[in-house]
């Protein structure tokens, strides 16, 4: 049940590059104070292979072969009963509360909905189908309504309230105490001392927000299954892989011969606008990507957000807080709205700067071409012409350096040096969601000792979601029994042609490492109780951009970055010219992602939560001076973060939190001159990885560097000025 006690303390892997990372066990802590929780009456589980106890190999794998969408009806309404019946046992017992009748009892329980919602997590992000978004649409509310009979049961909460009065005086460890305040206020953030009328209300809330945001993912992904046709002529300066994949497609859409398919999709979009030299077909390619899901049609999400945003302020006000941004960031380490903001605005100013500077630098390539005015459309297109001018370097003349098995390779072999985990591909042991899908057996470098599985999942398809995540499919913790973990890597690269290697962009490559990084936070995280196997939102990010720096070093780059047809050595000179063009279009980059971040935090600091979405967007943005050379990276219509789930509503900032840390903690690697350096991995991993979130992270933080992150790293490695 750790998923929704604790709220925003699990991440559940909707939205963005969210990782839902899965604790381990450790055998060194105190055994439970007593041990006699009441257990339910068995019952008998229905034949149905998703109730089922996972078989085979790691302690059994999912049965992704054999799922069906007509098995979740009985699957879910089976395993929320299940829940419910774990939980009334609790709530009922006639002995009077004991943290391990109650709590742990409660740390124990749900196990089987959390094996269905796995593999349902699965169907509806990477293999979505109308049955299964009919599936979703129907079972987000009903999952909802039971996780609130569950947390606002006067009971139930009555036990935990007795507890938490007591805490002092029943002799917790540090971590047990941790669990025990994290549920209570767990429990009171979902409306535990609420009068049963405002419980009411906030469930009825709870459930229709469900189904919104069940409805903005169908609409997202009808838009994001659109395409852009554009003849042979329209595609002139598109690298040829591009160009390849965009005819693949158009043959399976059965378009004419010598039509190419662009995908209204990120990874298909940019490289058109970086590098298509026909102005009109950027245009109608960049229009269709910042219009999806807002295009006055089915799929138009506008009523849809401001009916969500309206939700939740409201729901707020029944909580006792002022804004949906308040209530989020309770469990957050930047803890309120206004410490958020003064970061991102510590940063922007000097983005904005930085973009006027960008664009003074395209003006005379522009000029060139006969481009007056440089619009959203050629941003990438002109600020490539710049590299290669500034630096001498291309896109292009990487590419043919970053083949991508050679890079997952690389990634495997920088976490060996760091922290000894050891991946060996088992595809084809078991089973998969699709024939495309490779395995990865982990385990210990140094004992043998298994660790886990990690799945990968490389390419788009129809019925993926866009952007690239992490999730975990089972966890480990010492409570649970140690078992091995399942972890799941998920990208959107263009899937090449028959016979064609994949080779792909710097900017892919960094979220290869990136998500990565999820995956191994996930298989290192070494935790007790598994509602602490978990990350609060603006840590989560931490882990996985650190591990974004190994790519570009050199030892990964001299041993991994070899062309794909020679296997040469990428050449001392492109690497230097790579080293030397780091802090290039930095401020576009900046500039892209803040002004998401701080639009959504604008939004969900709204105390009526009443909002005309497209013209609050408009505003907004005026407001803040955005450049109107670009766009927001995510504008409010496609804000998947936002509206997909609570999850990182009011928590983009998010990123910008732990990229403070990472860059301070990549300057700790760079200070000892060896970014492989060990002691510093095993501080890094000792204290900050493996400690989930047993402990308080801003502790963390500064048991690992001595102190607390300074924030000039980031400014410096942005290359923006420091003071
Ligand atoms: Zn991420």
């Amino acid at each position: 049940m750790k998923s929704f006690f604790l709220g925003s303390a699990v991440v559940l892997a909707l939205g963005a590059c969210a990782a839902q990372t899965a604790p381990v066990a450790v055998a060194d802590l105190a055994p439970p104070l007593t041990s006699d929780p009441v257990t339910p009456a068995a019952v008998a589980v229905p034949n149905n292979i998703l109730l089922a106890d996972w078989t085979g190999p790691y302690g059994g794998v999912p049965p992704w072969d054999q799922v069906k969408p007509e098995l979740f009806d009985e699957a879910y309404a089976f395993a929320i009963a299940e829940l419910e019946r774990e939980a009334a046992a609790t709530a009922n017992n006639p002995e009077a509360p004991t943290f391990a009748n109650t709590i742990e009892a409660m740390e124990r329980g749900g196990a089987r909905l959390d094996q269905v919602g796995s593999v349902f997590g699965v169907m509806t992000d990477n293999m979505s189908t109308p049955a299964y978004q009919a599936l979703d649409k129907e079972w987000s509310p009903k999952l909802s309504a039971a996780f609130d009979r569950i947390t606002l049961d006067p009971k139930l909460f009555a036990r935990v309230e007795t507890l938490y009065n007591q805490r002092d005086s029943l002799g917790l460890d540090a971590k047990q105490m941790r669990v025990l305040t994290r549920t209570y206020d767990g429990f009171v953030r979902r409306g535990a001392k609420l009068t049963p009328e405002e419980k009411t209300q906030v469930s009825a809330i709870n459930q229709e927000l469900a189904s919104a945001f069940s409805d903005f993912n169908s609409r997202l992904l009808a838009d994001e299954s659109t395409f852009i046709q554009a003849s042979a002529a329209e595609m002139a300066g598109v690298p040829a892989d591009v160009r390849n994949a965009g005819a693949e497609v158009a043959k399976a859409k059965a378009l004419p011969a010598g039509t190419f398919a662009v995908r209204n999709t990120r990874s298909a979009v940019d490289p058109v606008l970086s590098f298509a030299s026909n102005r009109a077909l950027r245009q109608k390619v960049w229009q269709a990507f910042v219009n999806r899901g807002d295009n006055n049609n089915a799929n138009d999400t506008n009523a849809l957000i401001a009916k969500i945003v309206k939700l939740r302020a409201d729901r707020a006000h029944l909580l006792g807080y002022k804004t949906h941004a308040d209530l989020r960031m309770q469990d957050t380490m930047a803890k309120t709205p206004a410490r958020a903001m003064d970061l991102m605005m510590r940063v922007w100013p000097a983005a904005v700067k930085r973009v006027g500077e960008e664009v003074a630098d395209m003006k005379p390539f522009a000029t060139r071409e006969g481009v007056r005015t440089i619009e959203p459309w050629d941003y990438r297109y002109f600020q490539e012409k710049v590299r290669k001018a500034k630096f001498d370097l291309s896109q292009d003349e990487i590419k043919p350096y970053f083949g991508l098995s050679n890079l997952v390779e690389g990634m495997f072999w920088s976490a060996e040096q760091l922290y000894d985990l050891k991946f060996k591909e088992n595809s084809g042991t078991v089973p998969v969601w699709d024939p495309d899908i490779r395995t990865f057996d982990v385990s210990n470098a140094k004992t043998g000792k298994n660790i886990g599985l990690l799945y990968f999942d490389t390419y788009s398809r129809e019925g993926k979601r866009s952007g690239a995540w992490a999730t975990g499919y089972r966890d480990s913790s010492g409570l649970m029994g140690s078992r091995p973990k399942l972890v799941s890597n998920n990208n959107n690269f263009t899937k090449p042609g028959p016979g064609e290697p994949v080779l792909i962009t710097l900017d892919d490559a960094t979220t290869l490492f990136h998500e990565f990084g999820h995956a191994i936070h996930g298989l290192l995280t070494d935790v007790y109780y598994p509602s602490l196997g978990g990350s609060q939102r603006d840590f989560v990010e931490y882990p996985s951009q650190v591990n974004e720096n190994w790519l570009l070093t050199r030892p990964v780059l001299e041993r991994f970055a070899k062309h794909y047809k020679t296997g040469a050595p990428m050449p001392a000179s492109l690497l230097k010219k790579i080293e030397a063009s780091d802090t290039f279009n930095q401020g576009f980059a900046t500039v892209e992602y803040l002004s998401s971040a701080l639009v959504d935090m604008k939004l969900h600091t709204r105390e009526d939560g009443v909002v005309d979405v497209d013209a609050f967007e408009k505003a907004t943005l005026a407001e803040l001076g955005m450049p109107r050379e670009m766009v927001m990276r995510h504008r409010l219509p496609q804000f998947g973060h936002l509206f997909s789930s609570d999850s990182y509503s009011a928590g983009y900032y998010s990123y910008l939190w732990s990229e403070t840390m990472d860059a301070d903690t990549w300057a700790a690697f760079e200070e000892s001159g060896d970014p492989f350096n060990r002691t510093i991995a095993d501080k890094f991993r000792t204290f900050l990885l493996v400690t989930g979130n047993e402990t308080d992270r801003a502790e963390a933080y500064r048991q690992f560097r001595g102190r607390d992150p300074d924030v000039t790293a980031l400014l410096k490695r942005r290359g923006f000025p420091v003071n």
